[in-house]
């Protein structure tokens, strides 16, 4: 399944604010974005009063989008497309879609240290959801669902330095996590106001609606 391979960092510099998109790392002073908050690129910063385009802005604000999920552009259209088949507002539905992915689960539960990490380890099959193992990262998690971490992942380091940092973040009161056991619950399906990430999807609703 493709994914993004390229630097990580310059997708927060392009998009002009913190993606988190590295785990520890973007809470520390090593944060590229916090040492050069320009769009990356030889011509460096752009000068001031650059303006961009209502298509540019509604276009950064699906590609944020896009990278905070790790979701690439065919699979981005396919959500939008269930989220507007659906009832109710589409962008809010979209990021429903979105926060219910399994791989997001595992990370917003503090099984991963970022989306990509969360995302290898379902792929590598270390993620059970109702006792069978599920590989597929886009897979959609329901209200009931229990998440296990394998137990062949649980003396591994980055799983336990995942869940020490996992410390620092804020749970998610739709999730019920048992670090000890390696499990959580889905307690409810997340609702827009669950998306701790500040998103514009008015945007991308009318950028795919041109
Ligand atoms: Fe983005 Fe994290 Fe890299 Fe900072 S360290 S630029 S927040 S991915």
């Amino acid at each position: 399944m493709a994914r993004y391979t390229g630097p990580r960092c310059k997708l927060c510099r392009r998009e002009g604010e913190k993606l988190f998109l590295k785990g520890p790392r973007c809470l520390t002073k090593k944060c590229a974005f916090e040492r050069r908050p320009y769009s990356p690129g030889i011509h460096g910063p752009k000068k001031k009063g650059t303006k961009l385009t209502i298509y540019g802005i509604q276009l950064r604000e699906k590609q944020k989008v896009k990278r905070i999920y790790g979701v690439l552009e065919g699979q981005f259209r396919r959500f939008f497309e269930i989220a507007r088949k659906m009832p109710g507002n589409t962008g809010e539905n979209l990021l429903i879609l979105l926060e219910k992915r399994l791989d997001n689960i595992v990370y917003r539960m503090g099984f991963a240290k970022s989306r990509a990490q969360a995302r290898q380890f379902v792929r590598h099959g270390h993620v059970l959801v109702n006792g069978r193992k599920v590989d597929i990262p886009s897979y959609l998690v329901k209200a009931g669902d229990i998440i296990m971490i394998d137990e062949s992942l649980k003396d591994n380091y980055e799983l336990k330095s995942a869940i020490e940092f996992s410390k620092q973040m804020i749970k998610p009161d739709w999730l019920e996590v048992d670090h000890n056991n390696m499990l959580g619950k889905v307690i409810r399906e997340p609702q827009r106001i669950d998306v701790s990430h500040p998103i514009n999807e008015r945007l991308i609703v009318e950028l795919y609606s041109k």
